[in-house]
């Protein structure tokens, strides 16, 4: 057999969908590959043809154009090799829980005797000793996926595919299962290969994976990788987990000029100091939304004003925004959404804050006012210690609405918290600024 030392190989992949006399190119050109013992996720905005992807690499469905090879041969028909655990995994309501996952073995024409066993020992393995005769009503949402990953890793697959497998799961139970996924994984122990997750959650990428593949739409495709080189477990809180998120971050946004240059210096350093826009996140929101929808994702700025009622002065206060943190891009008159825009106005309520406190950690404004809170005795500092300090850097004015506009939206991001009463500003406890030490000076 040919082998080129990978395990997976796509080569220049298109995919079109037609619809009548309409063309839609949902793959666009992807080249990828998947050596032995690597985790690799796949990043992207929904529609940006992640699923798409994975049917074909498991041979679900033949690309319009372009070859899978596997173990270096081309790929012909379903790869025996692979198996693919979907969203949510249907299970057989009639069979228990140990038969559901035995079913995937008889097919498979194992003995008896043996494949009561093996199922049993990855029961045990992912969590569900003593739910064996159990039924799958009366299992919760987690517990079925888990049988769902029983039933995959039952037939031993080589190259195990995950479709956004915890993506319909409480947080808990979806914790509960990438921890136990992860220890299947780095044990060593069982006989898969490589693992390939599509997912778009950022946070779950760099949890999980050796590199993460991110993809762009409109059309799908590849705009580039990020490795990730932390030893398991990861520590989500650590500064090195927050660096490689940021990092994922920064590729979605596209930021094509060196951060220093984009986003200016601190107080106290010398060079440009950026002003943050006087805007309210809601406003902001409502902008990017209204990008989201858009053909394109992208707008002349003109138009823009009439649409969102807005005068120029604040409809541009908004693009700036936009643009500083990494949402859209400017140019020519234009305003386009960057991926990391796509995100945000797709995410809850919960990933938006959190996005947000990743981008607004950069903002050097940001970096003195936490490294000066965090250098405070009890992490905190009355309203006027700190405007006096902004005042060295700014005209009056000028430093009290930098500093309104900074406690805004760092209250909103959960970093900073304000005491209105006693006019206190403090580190949030639990808040990302005070744990972590990334974009520190
Ligand atoms: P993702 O998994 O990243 O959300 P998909 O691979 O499901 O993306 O879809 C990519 C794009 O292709 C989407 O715009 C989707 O509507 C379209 N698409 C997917 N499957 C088909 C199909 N069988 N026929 C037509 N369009 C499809
Ligand atoms: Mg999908």
């Amino acid at each position: 057999m040919p082998t080129n030392g990978y395990l997976l190989e796509l080569q220049h992949i298109n995919q079109v969908y037609r619809s009548g006399e309409r063309k839609f190119i949902a793959v666009q050109d992807v080249s990828l590959t998947l050596s032995e013992g690597e985790f690799v996720c796949l990043l992207g905005p929904s529609g940006c043809g992640k699923s798409t992807l994975l049917r074909i690499i498991t041979g679900l469905q033949q690309p319009s154009e372009g070859r899978v090879l596997y173990r270096g041969a081309p790929l012909q028909g379903v790869n025996p090799h692979a198996t693919i655990v979907f969203q949510t995994f249907a299970l057989f309501p009639w069979l228990t829980v140990l038969d559901n996952v035995e079913v995937a073995l008889k097919a498979r024409n194992v003995p008896p005797k043996l494949r009561t066993a093996r199922a049993l020992d990855l029961l045990d393995r992912v969590g569900l000793d003593g739910f064996e005769m159990a039924y799958p009503r009366e299992l919760s949402g987690g517990m079925r996926q888990k049988v769902g990953f029983a039933r995959a890793m039952a037939v031993e697959p080589e190259l195990l595919c995950l479709d956004e497998p915890f993506s319909a799961l409480d947080v808990l139970s979806a914790e509960a299962l990438r921890g136990e996924l992860l220890e299947l994984w780095t044990s060593g122990n069982i006989p898969t290969r490589a693992i390939l997750m599509v997912t778009h959650n950022i946070e779950e990428a760099v949890f999980m994976a050796d590199r993460i593949v991110l993809m762009e739409k409109e059309p799908g495709r590849v705009v580039t990788e990020v490795q990730v080189e932390l030893p398991h477990p990861r520590q989500r809180k650590s500064p090195a987990f927050l660096e490689t998120v940021d990092q994922v971050y920064a590729a979605l946004a596209g930021q094509t000029q060196p951060e220093h240059v984009e986003l200016g210096v601190a107080p106290g350093e010398t060079g440009r100091i950026r002003f943050l826009p006087n805007i309210t996140i809601n406003d902001l929101a409502g902008l990017l939304e209204h990008l989201a929808e858009v053909p394109d994702h992208r707008h002349d700025i003109y138009r823009l004003a009439e649409e969102l009622r807005a005068d120029s002065d604040h409809l541009l206060r908004l693009t700036e925004a936009a643009e500083l943190l990494g949402f859209a891009t400017i140019g020519q008159g234009d305003i386009a959404l960057t991926p990391l825009g796509e995100t945000f106005a797709e995410a809850s309520i919960l990933a938006r804050k959190e996005i947000f406190a990743t981008r607004i950690r950069r903002v050097p404004v940001f970096r003195w006012l936490t490294a000066m809170l965090r250098s405070a005795e009890g992490q905190q500092l009355k309203k006027d210690v700190i405007q006096t300090a902004l005042e060295l850097e700014f005209p009056p004015e000028e430093a009290g609405q930098q500093l309104e506009i900074a406690i805004n939206w760092g209250r909103y991001a959960e970093l900073l918290a304000y005491d209105d009463a006693d006019e206190v500003l403090f580190l949030e406890p639990t808040g990302a600024a005070s744990r972590s030490q990334v974009g520190q000076p």
